[in-house]
């Protein structure tokens, strides 16, 4: 029989009641560490005051107008935004997914008002995740989600990770656009090389492509910079954000210069959500704490330190783990003969919560606000975690 909710998740057995900070605690009051955070979702960890009470305050005010309408903090939260950042303008988004919808639509209007019509195509790198749109899934082009949804939208080109002779080679009169991850999430915590992003950004200019970077998960702080790709010295044409721009309340933005973004007038584009009173409170909220003075030296800090301890923990059990990497607080540790799957649910049973990824790779995305101490409790469970392996068995084989 059919479950309530729609079976497409395989769920962890664990039901979560109340959190604060970096735990959680289940519906036993069992308490856990949060290295997920709702996948990089909760970038200032759980319940943090600043946004519970621009939640609170803003409940009592006004929850939802409508687009028609002027929404003053919406214009505030997207100049906070332009300030901080390459982009000029701001479309306001409910989720990651709708975000790279109107990156798409903007690189097709953009050469379509410029007189060429024909340049619809965008090139992606393979192992990507863009979304679960009909869209999303096909420019990521990943066989185990499009298969037994076709036909998916036309013009999307694929090229092997990282491979910018590819880039070049699949660029044809009908590219439009480039679009990355400069950090693939869903792919296995894989960083694109800086040069690499500066590689992308001359081939874009010498082409007169739009460089799209999808900064869903790899974006709002998670690598030390705002904005993952700024660690290249580089700017981006349009930049998708979701996840941590809400800080847990669903949201997403599409940001653009003012000439990426110069064929998105009036009546092109829209949502009903999107940008609504209580999104953007929240959103400002965000920003309050993430742009104060060493915010981003933290995660630069706690991220160097991570990546150490995880080295560490890699030369104590070579025998299970072959590679650390990502960047900043995005880190991941590469376990080839581990199920990932069945790992992820023994550590969650240990009381540490990171997630499974794309390439046997166990993935962290810890909130942002972690201090020195929760570094060590983690490392500490592995560590645990790898000896018990090692003697009684992995966890699924
Ligand atoms: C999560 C994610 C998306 C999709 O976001 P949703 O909010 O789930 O629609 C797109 N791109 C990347 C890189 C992501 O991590």
């Amino acid at each position: 029989m059919i479950t309530p909710l729609l079976p497409t998740y395989a769920r962890m057995p664990v039901a979560f009641e109340r959190a604060e900070g970096m735990y959680m605690y289940d519906t036993n009051g069992k308490k856990y560490l949060d290295f997920y955070s709702g996948i990089g979702v909760m970038c200032l960890g759980h319940c943090h005051p600043t946004l519970v009470n621009a939640l609170k305050d803003q409940a009592d005010k006004l929850w939802h107008t409508s687009n028609i309408y002027q929404i003053p903090e919406g214009e505030r939260l997207a100049q906070r935004l332009i300030d901080a950042s390459f982009a000029d303008t701001v479309f306001f988004t409910n989720s990651g997914a709708e975000s790279i919808e109107c990156a798409i639509k903007m690189v097709r209007k953009y050469h379509h008002d410029k007189g060429n019509k024909g340049r619809y195509r965008m090139i992606t790198m393979a192992s990507a995740f863009h979304g679960r749109t009909l869209a999303g899934i096909a420019a990521a082009g990943q066989e185990k989600m499009i298969a037994g949804f076709e036909p998916v939208p036309d013009g999307f080109d694929v090229v092997p990770f990282g491979d910018l002779e590819a880039v070049k080679a699949a660029i044809t009169p009908e590219t439009g656009g480039i679009m990355v991850e400069p950090v693939q999430g869903e792919g296995g915590i894989r960083p694109l090389p800086l040069e690499t992003l500066r590689g992308l950004r001359e081939i874009a200019d010498e082409n007169n492509l739009l460089l799209v970077f999808d900064e869903i998960q790899c974006g709002m702080g998670r690598t030390g910079k705002l904005w993952a790709h700024e660690w290249a010295g580089i700017n981006a044409d349009i930049v998708t954000a979701a996840k941590g721009i809400g800080g847990g309340f669903p949201m997403g933005a599409c940001l653009a210069t003012e000439e990426a973004a110069s064929g998105m007038v009036v009546g092109t584009h829209g949502t009903t959500y999107g940008g609504n009173p209580l999104a953007m409170a929240v959103g400002n909220a965000v920003l309050d704490e993430m742009l104060k003075p060493e915010f981003f030296e933290h995660v630069v800090k706690m991220g160097e330190m991570l990546f150490a301890r995880l080295q560490g923990l890699q030369q104590r059990h070579s025998n299970f783990v072959s590679e650390v990497r990502g960047s900043g607080l995005m880190a991941g540790i590469r376990l080839p003969d581990v199920p990932t799957r069945p790992a992820v649910t023994d550590l969650i049973s240990r009381g540490f919560c990171p997630a499974p990824a794309g390439d046997s790779v166990i993935r962290m995305l810890p909130p942002l606000i972690l201090d020195e101490s929760h570094i060590d409790e983690a490392v500490s469970i592995f560590d645990e975690a790898f000896t018990d392996w090692a003697k009684n068995g992995v966890p699924g084989v």
